[in-house]
């Protein structure tokens, strides 16, 4: 229901935590973050408020989650209750991949059967869940032509061409703490740009406390944030015209 995603020099978890509580007024069931960091993801996800989350993350400790790079989302559950195991982010069986989703991936199963031929099997109810297994696989070049190996923005470009419905999908690598990248078709994704930093959220309400300048992505498009600004493109990876705007109003 809400997304929001961060690269840049302050702590991820409070830019996040901050984003979340701004999209609060949307409605939501569950809550959860993920923050690339030495390799490796760290991710916490948790039904109902989101101070059930924070309570979570006072428990395994707040001071671990030093990266400045992260990803965050409140759901509204569409595929499955609103559970802990259901609550996004949601993992590739590798690990390795973490993504946030608003929206309803329509044919996710038949995406489901396909991995579940490859020995992958689904650990949540969720539509969504399909999405972080399929990037993972684009990543280690196991899927399609071995072209987005190694390549995030082209194994998102890749998985989103075979998703169906409604989707803003967001992206993070334990590889890769440097960027996040994100895929939109009939939802919505705005960034912030900011100085040394950017931002991407389903609403600007999410961070117009930290930077006025947005940007708004266009109908299929995908796009990778980095500290220095952003690359958009269309799902094929031609380069596509975005709309900036800049946020004049207050919350
Ligand atoms: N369809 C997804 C789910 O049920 C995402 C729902 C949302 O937009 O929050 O988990």
């Amino acid at each position: 229901c809400g997304i929001v995603g961060y690269v840049g020099h302050r702590s991820a978890l409070d830019v996040v935590l901050a984003g979340l509580r701004r999209l609060e007024y949307r409605g939501y069931d569950s809550a959860g973050v993920a923050l690339p960091l030495d390799g490796s993801l760290l991710v916490e996800r948790k039904a109902g408020a989101l101070a059930n989350l924070e309570k979570q993350l006072d428990d395994v400790g707040r001071d671990r989650f030093t990266g400045t790079s992260g990803i965050g989302h409140t759901r509204w559950a569409t595929h499955g209750p609103p559970t802990d195991r259901n609550a996004h982010p949601h993992r590739s069986a590798s690990g390795d991949v973490a993504v946030v989703h608003n929206g309803i991936i329509e044919n996710y199963l038949p995406l489901r059967a396909e991995l579940e031929a490859r020995g992958i099997w689904a650990e949540s109810d969720t539509d969504t869940e399909t999405a972080a297994h399929l990037v993972s696989l684009a990543y280690t070049g196991e899927l399609g032509d071995g072209e987005t190996k190694g390549d995030l923005p082209a194994s998102v470009r890749a998985v989103a061409r075979r998703l169906e419905g409604a989707f803003t999908l967001v992206v993070t690598h334990a590889d890769e703490p440097d960027r996040i990248v994100a895929a939109r078709r009939n939802s919505p994704l705005v960034l912030g740009i900011g100085d040394g930093e950017t931002f991407l959220a389903s609403d600007v309400a999410a961070f117009i406390e930290f930077t006025r300048d947005a940007v708004e992505l266009g109908q299929d498009q995908v796009v990778t944030i980095t500290r220095d600004g952003f690359d958009a493109t269309d799902f094929h990876g031609d380069p596509v015209e975005v709309s900036p705007f800049r946020v004049t109003w207050d919350l």
